[in-house]
C-alpha cells in the first residue's frame, strides 16, 4: 500500500476499512454497499437520494438551517440524505466532499510520513495581514485552540500539532490530541495543522496585543 500512487493508496485504505467494519468517520456511516449517509439516521426509510458529486457537496457546504460551513468538519452535518455510490472510486469522491482529505492524512500518518507543524510555526510563517497573529500569546493560543477546535461544536478533526515545539496542547482534553485512543470502527479525522478559520480567529485576539499608543 505504502509504494502506490496516493490516490489509489486511499481507495485501498478505504476498501480496507469496508472489509474490517471500520465504518463510522466524523457523524458519517459507511455501507458495505457503498453507501453513505448521517450515522444518526440509521433505520430511516425516507432519506433524500442525493448525488456523488453536485449532491455530496451540497450536503457538506449547508447546515440543518441553510448556514454556509466554513468547516467541513464541524459536527453540524446534515441529516436526511443519502448517496449510494456505485463503486469504492465513487464512495471516495464523495467523501472527499463530505471529508476533504481524511482519507489521505490518514494514510500518511499510517506510513509514517505525516508531519504535523505547530501553531506557532504557522503563525511564524504568516503574511500580509495575517502576520500580525506572530503576537498570540501561548496562553491566548490554549484558550484559542480550546474554543475553535473542541469537539462539542467546535471540530470534529483530532490535533496532532503541539502549540510550539515540545510544547503540547493542554487546553483540550487527551482524546482531541492522538489516535491512541481512536474507538473501535473509527476512520480519525486529523488535524495536521491550524487551518485558515482558526488563524483568523487568531488575528483580532493578537491586534489586542499591539502596545497602546499614548
Ligand atoms: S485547526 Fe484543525 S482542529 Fe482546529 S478547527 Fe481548524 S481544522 Fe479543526
Amino acid at each position: 500500500m505504502e509504494d502506490a500512487p496516493v490516490v489509489f493508496a486511499n481507495r485501498v485504505l478505504l476498501q480496507e476499512c469496508l472489509d474490517s467494519g471500520r465504518l463510522l468517520i466524523g457523524e458519517v456511516l459507511l455501507g458495505k454497499d457503498y453507501s453513505l449517509r448521517h450515522a444518526a439516521d440509521v433505520g430511516r426509510d425516507d432519506l433524500i437520494s442525493q448525488s456523488v458529486s453536485t449532491g455530496a457537496r451540497e450536503v457538506a457546504r449547508y447546515d440543518e438551517e441553510g448556514n454556509f460551513r466554513p468547516i467541513k468538519t464541524a459536527p453540524n452535518l446534515r441529516r436526511g440524505w443519502v448517496i449510494r455510490a456505485s463503486s469504492l472510486e465513487e464512495m471516495e469522491m464523495a467523501l472527499e466532499h463530505l471529508y476533504p482529505s481524511a482519507l489521505g492524512l490518514w494514510h500518511a500518518f499510517l506510513a509514517k510520513r505525516l508531519h504535523p507543524t505547530s501553531l506557532r510555526e504557522t503563525l511564524d510563517r504568516q503574511t500580509g495581514m495575517y502576520r500580525i497573529t506572530q503576537l498570540l500569546t501561548p496562553q491566548q493560543a490554549g484558550e484559542l485552540v480550546s474554543r475553535s477546535c473542541t469537539s462539542e461544536g467546535g471540530c470534529l478533526r483530532t490535533i496532532l500539532w503541539d502549540l510550539a515545539p515540545g510544547e503540547p496542547v493542554t487546553t483540550l482534553p487527551e482524546s482531541k490530541l492522538s489516535l491512541e485512543s481512536l474507538p473501535e470502527g473509527r476512520i480519525p479525522l486529523i488535524c495536521r495543522e491550524l487551518c485558515n478559520l482558526v488563524v483568523a480567529a487568531a488575528r483580532p485576539i493578537a491586534k489586542g496585543n499591539l502596545p497602546k499608543k499614548a
